[in-house]
C-alpha cells in the first residue's frame, strides 16, 4: 500500500466519480472465478495471527455454506506484504501503518476473471480501543473475503443488512453487538447468481497452490493507477503492461480519509 500509495503521490491519474445509486445487486462488477464446473473450490491461504485465526475459521466456514463453493481455509503461501499467490485468495494480518485504512481486498483481474486475490486487515487499528473487539474483527474479515469472490457492499451509509458485506461499524456503542458479522441469504442468492454459467477454463488453483505461477505479478509496478473516492469508501484501479488489473478495496478506518501517502 505505500509502494501503491506512492505511486499515487507521484502523480499517477485519480479520478472521483458521483456514487452510484444503490441496487438489489450487490456484485463487484460481475467480478469473478472462472471454473468449468459448480460447486468450485477456491483455497483461502490462512496468513493470519492471533485472535485472526478465529475469525477467519469462522467467514470461511460462513461462506463454505454457500451452494456454490467451498472456501476451505489451508496454509498460508504469502508474507507480511501479503503478496498474492495465483489461482487462490491470501488472509493477513499486520501493523500496515497509519495509513488511513483499515482492511483491504485486492482481486487481479484478466477481464472480468479474477485470477488471485488477497485480504488485508490492519493491525495498526485493530490493536487500538476503537476496533480491538471480535465483532468488528468478525466483520472486516468477512467483508474483505466477501470481496475476493467477487461480492460488493449492500450498503455504504452504515445501516445494517445484517450481512457482513455492509458498512454497520461494530464499535462505540454496538461494539457488543453481533450484527453484520455473517453473510445472510442475500449474499448466498448473490454468489449463486454470480456463478451461475461455467467457463471453457478455470482460474482456481488446483491443491495445494505453491507460490510459483503468477505470484509476482501482485509485486508488479502498474503504468496506471486511478483511484475512485464514493462516500467512506474508495476503489483503486491499477493497470498492468501485460493487459491485466487489480481492483483494490480500500475500508477506511473513521477519520480523515489520506489523499497522498502518510504511512
Ligand atoms: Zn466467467
Ligand atoms: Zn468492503
Amino acid at each position: 500500500m505505500k509502494r501503491l500509495l506512492r505511486t499515487l503521490a507521484a502523480g499517477a491519474a485519480l479520478s472521483a466519480v458521483a456514487a452510484a445509486p444503490a441496487a438489489a445487486s450487490h456484485s463487484w462488477n460481475n467480478y469473478h472465478w472462472a471454473r468449468t464446473a459448480n460447486p468450485f473450490t477456491l483455497q483461502v491461504g490462512d496468513n493470519v495471527l492471533g485472535d485472526w485465526d478465529t475469525h477467519l475459521r469462522t467467514a470461511n466456514g460462513d461462506w463454505s455454506a454457500s451452494a456454490v463453493m467451498d472456501t476451505p481455509t489451508v496454509p498460508g503461501t504469502s508474507n507480511r506484504r501479503c503478496s498474492m499467490t495465483a489461482g487462490t485468495a491470501q488472509v493477513c494480518n499486520a501493523k500496515y501503518g497509519n495509513n488511513g485504512w483499515l482492511g483491504l481486498a485486492s482481486i487481479n483481474l484478466s477481464g472480468s476473471h479474477i485470477m488471485q486475490a488477497s485480504a488485508k486487515m490492519n493491525d495498526t487499528y485493530f490493536a487500538g480501543a476503537t476496533y480491538n473487539n471480535p465483532n468488528e474483527k468478525l466483520h472486516v474479515m468477512c467483508q474483505e473475503i466477501g470481496h475476493t469472490f467477487g461480492l460488493g457492499h449492500t450498503s455504504e451509509d452504515g445501516s445494517s443488512q445484517n450481512t457482513c458485506m455492509d458498512y454497520f461499524s461494530n464499535t462505540g456503542t454496538a461494539a457488543t453487538s453481533t450484527t453484520s458479522t455473517h453473510p445472510n441469504q442475500h449474499d448466498y442468492d448473490q454468489l449463486a447468481a454470480i456463478y451461475s454459467h461455467t467457463d471453457s477454463m478455470s482460474t482456481l488453483a488446483s491443491s495445494p497452490a505453491t507460490s510459483a505461477g503468477m505470484a509476482g505479478r501482485s509485486d508488479a509496478r502498474a503504468y496506471r493507477t486511478q483511484r475512485t473516492d464514493r462516500g467512506n469508501h474508495s476503489e483503486i484501479m491499477e493497470h498492468f503492461s501485460d493487459g491485466t488489473t487489480r481492483i483494490t478495496d480500500v475500508l477506511w478506518a473513521d477519520g480523515p480519509r489520506p489523499t497522498v501517502d502518510r504511512g
